[in-house]
């Protein structure tokens, strides 16, 4: 068998390159037809069309509502690469005026996923050409539903890791936080968990004037989003990295009634296990622990989202490598590090993975809004960059 390690990777970033308008038209078609989380039909139709084309891929539709994987079989007797790619838009009103700008009123690709799944369907494209020289086989995998609502989740559940289970896995992430040029390919801790709280203070409803007759749990919610903070500040190492941050606090409802309840909800960042563990046990005492003092009732749920993004030593050495290989001025970061978290963490958990981040943004051509804004757009030569990656790392990942 024709190894790549025999052949030079920069074929790949030509092929990458002559392939370009084909990923560029997916990008902007799917940039114009968002959709939501579990609601992504016409992407998932798209997706499909375009992997069909493939006569060698074996595909499963329908996972999880809207997921897809498509196996491609290179040497049986060789490891899996699992490579994923979110589907999801968010409910953002586009303020963009291209003419691929968002047709769907309130719905818009404003992360880059729409670019994520251009990527994998032209990677797909690429490593179907390499059949013939695969030393293991890859699984493609479309997921619906990345913004904080599961589809990971919902994926692995119906089955996406196993038949077969993946040897390495590999995801990335176009990054407006970053210059076209830069990669962020750390060793270990990349993203952090993320849960959810959502808690009830219960006191007891009064009139304002008489607070000795009332309950009142405002008074007890003000110094529990105060004191949570010393978990972080006063608990935590100074160089271990966490966040709380409470995002949303109702209660009340007039300036001289002592309301019965008040809610909050916000968010827990960590990185390491154990100061995840730490946390959220610290978090429970400290938040019932004051509701008692107060005489309070309180209520806490905790969704857990996602564990941190952590990468595989060895697996992030070799992407890197690939990525100076291909790209010799790239900007490579070994040591990036983001709070915002991503579920992709699920499926990596178990197995040797690297999630890379491949620099999107363009000042001078004012392609740098943030992820998540209504203006969020990115340098699509960044699609060029990912394709490439992609491709040569798998290939080289298999070939062992
Ligand atoms: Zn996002
Ligand atoms: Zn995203």
């Amino acid at each position: 068998m024709n190894k790549i390690s025999n052949r030079p990777m920069t074929e790949f970033l030509t092929s990458a390159r002559d392939i370009f308008p084909y990923t560029q038209e997916l990008r902007r078609d799917f940039h114009r037809h968002p959709e939501l989380g579990f609601q992504e039909s016409r992407t998932a139709q798209v997706i499909t069309r375009e992997l069909k084309k493939l006569d060698h891929l074996e595909l499963k539709t329908g996972i999880a509502e809207t997921g897809i994987s498509a196996f491609l079989e290179g040497d049986p007797s060789g490891p899996v690469i699992l490579l994923r790619f979110d589907m999801d838009a968010l409910p953002i009103q586009e303020e963009n005026e291209e003419e691929y700008a968002s047709e769907n009123k309130g719905v818009m690709h404003a992360c880059g996923h729409d670019g994520h799944m251009a990527i994998g369907l032209s990677a797909a494209r690429l490593l179907h050409d390499q059949r013939e020289h695969l030393s293991g086989s890859v699984k493609f995998i479309f997921q619906p539903a990345e913004e904080g609502l599961g589809g990971a989740q919902r994926m692995i559940q119906e089955g996406i890791l196993v038949d077969p289970a993946p040897d390495i896995v590999l995801a990335l992430h176009l990054w407006n936080e970053k210059p076209l040029g830069w990669f962020g390919i750390s060793d270990g801790p990349m993203m952090a968990a993320s849960e959810i709280f959502q808690v009830r203070i219960v006191g007891k409803g009064g009139h304002g004037a008489n607070p000795h007759e009332a309950i009142d749990p405002i008074l007890a919610a003000s110094q529990i989003v105060t004191n949570m903070q010393s978990i972080v500040s006063r608990e935590l190492s100074p160089l271990e990295p966490g966040v709380i941050s409470v995002g949303s606090i109702h209660g009340g409802s007039a300036h001289n009634v002592i309301p019965s309840e008040v809610q909050l909800e916000g968010t827990i960042r960590t990185f390491n296990p154990q100061t995840r563990e730490y946390v959220l046990e610290r978090f429970e005492e400290i938040v019932s622990g004051i509701a008692e003092s107060h005489g309070c009732w309180s209520e806490i749920k905790i969704e857990k989202l996602s564990p941190a993004i952590s990468n595989d030593p060895e697996i992030a050495g070799k992407v890197r490598s690939v990525v100076s290989r291909l790209f010799p001025d790239a900007r490579l970061d070994q040591t990036y590090r983001t709070m915002t978290s991503e579920d992709m963490a699920l499926m990596m958990e178990e197995y040797k993975s690297c999630y890379l981040l491949v620099g999107s943004a363009n000042k001078a051509l004012g392609l740098d809004a943030k992820h998540h804004h209504p203006r969020f757009d990115f340098d699509e030569r960044a699609l060029i960059q990912g394709t490439a990656v992609i491709t040569t790392a798998a290939l080289s990942l298999l070939d062992r």
